[in-house]
């Protein structure tokens, strides 16, 4: 994926990086000079780990083949800010996946997705947005309709005709995730991009929760997949990180022009973790998938339990839904209500051992989360009724231990007063 065919490299200009040029005799150097200019070894084998170019900054032979690394994304690395090539084959992995073109990563997947709105919004534009968003995504968009005169339209995630009739000539931009957070419900991807391809917008969609083994919003028509990397991708609680995945070459140029003047381009020790952490994707989400079924299985027959959120389920809203759109599972996150309330919640949260009590998700650790105090405590009773949650709801993101020690854990922390 790293040749675009689009903008093939000038054969003409020779390509960096180069072999460090020194005097005739390195030897002679002084201390002072020489211990800046070490001599690179070469492997000689092939390496089996990514190699991590730990340097921000590369040289090159002459000044015509730095003045072409300048070019665009398809040129020869030069500085971090632009590309990386520890960077680039994290890139070029995700965008594999997902099936697009190219992709960009970023520092955090907010640094994703503020890169892709920031890219491809102005003033006096349209967005529509579901309602159930990420946090962080929800406060962006609210902030760009504050500060910088985008319009916004929050819709639900399951009728096409309401999207169509929030359609404005100025509209540009459709926003969506997958799978909402923490209620589980799964968007109706294929309806609700069709209606924005219609009409010429463009649609985004967070795919973090489902994962590009899960979903891959590209071949439902989006033109931009967004991830939080340090959720599932990267899946060891070790990495923050983002990437953005573009459906169209010409679209990522846009987007990595803006990126290089944004300045939230990944790192490259950050992209060396998470192609690490790529290599297990395929085992940990299946592991995820069928631990969370068993698991939200289970706790549907638990008396404390009034209600379970997880699209494996035959009862869950957007079950048919859910099957079509994530054939393989249905990821590695649950929620469930306590009959006790917040007061359950609080005692459930604080009395797990095995699990954790941490606001994040896609690791290979279990964690709960009580939303109503934390990821959701600025909403009010309405609104939080109104996004599905309920005072005694608990989200749960599924690890990889073992079920039965996992389920242990949660039936005693159920028990507890
Ligand atoms: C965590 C998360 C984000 C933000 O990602 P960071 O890496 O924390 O910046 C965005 N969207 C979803 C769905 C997330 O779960």
């Amino acid at each position: 994926m790293s040749d675009h065919p689009e903008h093939p490299a000038d054969p003409a200009v020779p390509a960096g990086p180069a072999e460090p040029v020194l005097p005739a005799d390195p030897d002679a150097l002084r201390p002072e000079s020489r211990l800046v200019h070490p001599t690179p070894v070469d492997p000689g084998g092939r390496p089996m780990g990514i190699p991590l170019h730990q340097s921000h900054l590369f040289a090159f032979e002459s000044s015509e083949a730095l003045t072409a690394a300048f070019a665009g994304p398809d040129g020869a690395f030069f500085y971090n800010r632009f590309g990386n090539p520890t960077v680039r084959s994290l890139e070029d992995a995700v965008a594999e996946l997902e099936g697009g073109a190219a992709a960009l990563a970023t520092a955090s997947g907010m640094g994703a997705i503020n890169t892709v709105l920031l890219a491809l919004l102005r003033s006096g534009d349209h967005v529509i947005a579901q309602r159930s968003l990420y946090g962080g995504t929800f406060a962006m968009l609210a902030d760009l309709a504050e500060r910088w005169g985008v319009e916004l339209t929050h819709v639900g995630g399951d009728d096409p005709d309401e999207v169509a009739a929030a359609l404005r000539p100025n509209t540009r931009l459709l926003h969506l995730e997958t799978v909402s957070n923490p209620t589980t419900r799964v968007t109706d991807l294929p309806a609700l991009i069709a209606v924005a391809k219609r009409a010429g917008v463009l649609s985004v969609v967070d795919n973090t929760f489902a994962t590009p083994l899960l979903c891959r919003p590209i071949e439902h028509g989006a033109d931009v997949v967004v991830h939080s990397a340090t959720k599932y991708l990267g899946g060891h609680s070790d990495v923050l990180a983002g990437i953005a995945v573009f459906a169209d070459a010409e679209l990522h140029r846009t987007v990595w022009h803006y990126a290089t003047e944004l300045g939230a381009s990944a790192d490259p020790f950050a992209a060396w973790l998470t192609l690490r952490g790529l290599q297990t994707l395929a085992l940990r989400v299946r592991r995820h998938c069928d631990t969370a079924l068993d698991l939200a299985t289970r706790l549907s027959a638990h008396p404390a339990v009034t209600a379970v959120h997880y699209p494996g389920l035959p009862f869950h809203p957007d079950h048919e839904l859910a099957r079509r759109l994530l054939p393989a599972g249905h990821g590695g996150v649950l929620a469930f209500d306590l009959a006790g309330g917040r007061e359950a919640a609080r005692a459930f949260t604080g009395a797990v051992r095995l699990a954790s009590l941490a606001p994040s998700l896609g690791g290979v650790h279990t964690l709960v989360l009580h939303p109503a105090s934390t990821s959701h405590r600025q909403l009010s009773d309405e609104e939080l009724a109104a996004a599905g949650i309920g005072p005694g709801t608990v989200r749960v993101s599924v690890g990889i231990e073992h079920p039965e020690d996992l389920w242990a854990d949660l039936e005693q922390a159920l028990a507890k007063p």
